[in-house]
């Protein structure tokens, strides 16, 4: 069950009279600052009429509502506030802004209670960037990504909370794309104390493309470092998914192979057919690597094998391809994966292959084909 869907079943179980008291709160717009920790806590601020508080509804063993009043009867009102927003208005908790994981620091081991997090650096409402996709505010994103770097280092660059905190939604639009480039071209090669704030913007967003980035570092090893801190971090404000984990060891790749090279084994749950660590390697510019791990590796999946021939077939020679691209079509049955390479074989090989992929799909590429 998830936090919502057990939001609405908690709601059944709370009396009318308690449910019509919280939302005189909402009513009145006394409930902002929502946060998100992954899946597994959802919180807010209330302001009371004599103080303000912090609600939390939270799942590890067991689902919790807690909030920071020393109320009697549980669950208080302002809790049922909170699990009646969640069901209103989840979309509105997002994890943490820019700014608060920038001053979060280690702070958080006690959070979400009081001490640990400064809730004034959590956004009151969901800023426009946060929402999906929306054209017109495009002009806005492109004013940002034009502007020059900041003098003061990246710390102060405006851009950098938005690019961390944008929408995933945005991220498909090819203008959005440019713009960061745009963005990223005037920020590299990176100066080492900024190396800290890439990192968590990679992580904070996974999906951005920052391979110049990590390419460009001056000092690889105290770039590696960093990676590696924010990989271990303690307690992390915004959590850990297997994509933020990939980036990170992708972005090692290309910084040093051969320090990447053991971490990748130990996550080999992340990346089960190897194809994301031979991309790294690949960018890194050990394309003979990234070929030999394919090579070695070749899945049994039928989708992810036809994604690793894919890779094989774009790395290597026309002529080195051709038993790739054999065997692809032999895989899919498709004779469309074998045009690029007619010209390579006589013209009654190609016969013999092209008849042979449509009428007897359990045959198999012969040696003497090519
Ligand atoms: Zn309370």
């Amino acid at each position: 069950m998830t936090l919502r869907e057990r939001a609405r079943t908690w709601l059944n179980t709370i009396p009318v009279r308690l449910q019509r008291r919280a939302q005189d709160y909402l009513t009145q717009d006394r409930l902002h600052r929502r946060l998100r920790l992954g899946d597994h806590t959802l919180a807010a601020e209330l302001i009371g009429y004599q103080d303000t508080y912090h609600m939390a509804l939270t799942t590890g063993i067991q689902y919790e509502l807690t909030c920071s009043c020393s109320l009697p009867s549980q669950p208080c009102v302002h809790a049922v506030a909170l699990v009646l927003d969640v069901d209103r208005h989840f979309q509105d908790y997002t994890e943490a802004s820019w700014k608060a994981c920038l001053q979060a620091k280690d702070a958080l081991s006690r959070w979400p209670f009081d001490e640990g997090l400064d809730w004034s650096l959590i956004d009151k409402a969901r800023p426009w960037w946060r929402h999906a996709y929306q054209a017109e505010r495009l002009e806005a994103i492109r004013e940002g990504a034009l502007r020059p770097p900041a003098r003061q280092g990246i710390a102060k660059d405006a851009s950098l909370a938005l690019w961390a905190e944008l929408d995933p939604s945005w991220l498909s639009h090819p203008a959005v794309t440019d713009a960061f480039r745009i963005w990223l071209d005037t920020r590299s090669p990176v100066v080492p104390q900024d190396w800290p704030l890439w990192i968590l913007l990679h992580w904070m967003q996974p999906l951005l493309p920052l391979n110049a980035i990590f390419l460009s570092a001056v000092h690889p090893s105290r770039a590696a470092q960093a990676l590696l801190a924010q990989m271990h971090h303690p307690a992390p404000l915004i959590r850990p998914t297997a994509q933020r984990h990939i980036r990170l060891l992708e972005d090692i790749t290309l910084l040093d192979p051969d320090l990447a090279n053991p971490l990748w084994t130990l996550a080999e749950g992340l990346d089960p057919y190897h194809l994301v660590q031979a991309d790294a390697l690949f960018v890194a510019n050990q394309r003979k690597k990234a070929i030999a791990l394919l090579e070695r590796h070749l899945p049994n999946d039928k989708n992810a094998r036809r994604q690793a021939r894919r890779r094989l077939v774009q790395w290597t020679s026309p002529e080195d391809s051709v038993p790739h691209q054999l065997a692809m079509a032999w895989e899919s049955g498709l004779i469309e994966d074998l045009t690029s390479i007619q010209h390579l074989i006589s013209p009654q090989t190609w016969d013999r292959v092209t008849r042979a992929i449509q009428t007897d799909p359990n045959a198999s590429p012969k040696d003497d084909w090519v």
